[in-house]
């Protein structure tokens, strides 16, 4: 299946356009991804227009900032990313970052192994463990200056595995489809506990389908205590905010 180049869309989309290598490395990853589905679930959309749209696009569209600007030495963290959404785009399109692909399926982790081997995508580290595990280890914790998470459950649950990765003055960017005002109180009154603030709510409407996108920049001001994240299944069943 060859994936759309929409060279035009990216561009005024964006701002950005993939280089041949990094068209070349989408592609890869699509077919990869169509391989590696069959055995474990990785993701459902596997047609080249909807992989472009909601993989591609989607997982770039939260980082245009440094898209965008001149070429950063920074480290991230993708936590959730199943597939390797938002992460594996990111690394791509990034090269001169060095991004963590955070997922506790040990399954997707294996797969994604085998992803980043065959694009020689040496910049991206797959690592099987969970957020409020891996938010505690030395080496982990207030060590990332971009923290990236999508489709990973409630706003404020998001926030709580986001932050404490986070150096002062890092980022974590949440992903969001639609979002209400409900949301933004509950996650205004988690922040503080954390040590962030909410710097800016950017939307978006996906080129091909005209869907709603939302990007929840939060900026680290001040460490987050140690108590979070709290032990492992409470910030998604006991939101913090709420
Ligand atoms: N981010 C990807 C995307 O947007 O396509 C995958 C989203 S998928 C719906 C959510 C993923 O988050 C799953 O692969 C799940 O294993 C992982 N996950 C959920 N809670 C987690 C946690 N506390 N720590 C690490 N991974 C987690």
């Amino acid at each position: 299946m060859t994936l759309p180049k929409f060279l035009d869309l990216w561009q005024s989309t964006l701002n950005w356009s993939p280089s041949e290598q990094q068209q070349a490395q989408f592609q890869a990853l699509l077919d990869r991804l169509c391989i590696l589905n069959a055995g474990v679930n990785l993701t459902r959309i596997t047609s080249p227009e909807a992989f472009w749209e909601k993989h591609l696009w989607d997982s770039l569209w939260g980082i245009q900032l440094w898209l965008d600007g001149p070429p950063q030495t920074l480290r991230a963290i993708d936590i959730g990313t199943g597939g390797g959404f938002p992460g594996i785009p990111a690394a791509i399109a990034l090269p001169t970052w060095q991004v963590t692909l955070l997922d506790s399926t040990r399954k997707k982790i294996a797969c994604l192994e085998t992803l980043c081997q065959a694009l020689s995508l040496s910049s991206a580290h797959p690592v099987c463990d969970r957020a409020e595990t891996l938010g505690h280890r030395k080496g982990d914790r207030a060590a990332y200056d971009v923290a990236l998470i999508r489709a990973v459950g409630p706003v404020s649950s998001c926030a709580e595995y986001a932050l404490p990765f986070l150096k002062i003055g890092g980022t974590a960017i949440l992903y969001r489809g639609q979002w209400t005002l409900e949301e933004e109180r509950v996650l205004q009154r988690a922040l503080p506990q954390l040590g962030g603030e909410l710097a800016e709510l950017r939307r978006a409407t996906t080129p091909l389908t005209r869907a709603q996108r939302h990007g929840l920049y939060l900026h680290k001001v001040e460490p987050t205590p140690a108590t979070f994240p709290r032990k492992v299944g409470l910030p998604s069943q006991h939101p913090l905010g709420l």
